[in-house]
């Protein structure tokens, strides 16, 4: 009885150890301190030297030369200043009553609106455009082109039952050419070093709109971010079977900008890599989980599911074909083998401001990272 005891309070005691690992660098990277992790008051920046600081840490070896960082440069629309937007003579806050379309350009002045149809609104004042689009939902993105003279409100529908008459709008944006960002890499050594595995997740978000409001981008993907680290941590503890490289890219979300950088730039042979994994949207897993890929890599997907089916690790694994929805893409484009995985069901907040710590449930955390360790061990 006492050594079943012991067993059972130690499993659970190093699981809960990385439970509480995980929530914790998902609460991290959700503070404004890194203000969603994007291209404002140098958030991305801070996010990629706490991931470095982590992998120090945990004591993987840098994946590029004497450095963790692969530094790049791509095109980005930002607003960091002024977000100041009135309608029908009431103030509106950023994030929760509106979104600027992310490619709108910096226009200050006031509207008088023409109505188009029952969800959009034009005005026109000294050939300054804006546009108005009623929204069920807010959805933010990242804009990397800049459209002139030119904005786009879009507005929560059930926040506005009147007509549209009237905006003030103040917004500022600022076209940078060349942001200046990186990803961040990591390497542990194996027992076999022929062969690389790959475990990859995206550490950006969505920034921020305006000085005060930001996407704190919990689920996506902040639970990713942790689950790789959370990974690498195990295998510093436990010599992995193949070489395993631990890949954290930045700009996923401006177009899967830092994983193709990453593809075209690579610091080792691609040939070389037995399997990636790609992690996003981790926190949920009600309904189990997506294998991006399942579909046309069948030996792979039925020892996932073999797995699971003599674990009973979560409800369904469904499968799909090949999508470019996250950083695998670029891999599979290049003949790596990949699977990208992500929870399904639980909570839908996506691309908003909710997407935040305190409702992210991380369901089947444990299970997945069973899953996904065993399943690289049988590979
Ligand atoms: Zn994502």
């Amino acid at each position: 009885m006492r050594v079943l005891f012991f067993l059972l309070f130690t499993s659970n005691f190093l699981f809960s150890q990385d439970s509480a690992y995980v929530r914790d660098v998902i609460k991290e990277l959700t503070t404004k301190k890194y203000f969603g992790r994007g291209y404002t008051k140098n958030g991305l920046k801070k996010a990629s030297d706490y991931l470095v600081k982590e992998c120090k840490r945990n004591g993987a070896k840098p994946l590029f030369g004497l450095n963790y960082e692969q530094p790049y440069q791509h095109p980005v629309n930002t607003y960091p200043n002024k977000m100041d937007v009135a309608i029908n003579g009431k103030k509106l806050i950023p994030g929760r009553d509106f979104i600027v379309k992310p490619s709108s350009g910096s226009v200050k002045a006031c509207f008088n609106f023409t109505k188009k149809d029952s969800v959009t609104y034009f005005a026109e004042n000294n050939s300054v455009k804006c546009k108005i689009v009623l929204q069920k939902k807010l959805t933010y993105s990242v804009g990397t082109k800049l459209q002139l003279n030119e904005c786009e409100v879009q507005l929560l529908k059930s926040r506005f039952t009147d007509e549209i008459k009237t905006a003030k709008v103040n917004v500022e944006a600022k076209f940078i050419p060349e942001f200046n960002t990186n990803n961040v890499g990591a390497i542990i050594e194996g027992e076999n070093n022929d062969s690389v595995l790959i475990f990859t997740a995206h550490y950006d978000h969505l920034g921020g709109m305006g000085k005060n409001c930001y996407f704190p981008g919990a689920n996506d993907n902040a639970s990713g971010t942790a689950f790789v680290l959370n990974l690498m941590k195990h295998y510093a503890k436990n010599k992995p079977k193949y070489k395993t490289v631990f890949i954290f890219f930045s700009s996923e979300e401006a177009g899967l900008i830092g994983s193709k950088y990453f593809v075209e730039n690579s610091p080792f042979p691609l040939s070389s890599v037995k399997f990636l994994i790609n992690l996003d949207l981790l926190g949920t897993g009600d309904d189990g989980i997506m294998a991006v890929n399942g579909a046309i890599l069948e030996n792979q997907f039925n020892l996932l599911e073999k797995i699971n089916a003599e674990n009973k690790f979560v409800k369904e694994i469904k499968k799909r074909g090949k999508a470019s929805n996250s950083d695998h893409y670029w891999f599979t484009e290049k003949g790596v083998p990949a699977f990208f995985i992500y929870t399904l069901g639980g909570v839908s907040f996506y691309h908003d401001i909710d997407d935040v710590e305190k409702t992210l449930p991380l369901t089947k955390y444990k299970e997945v990272f069973q899953l996904i360790t065993t399943f690289v061990n049988e590979l």
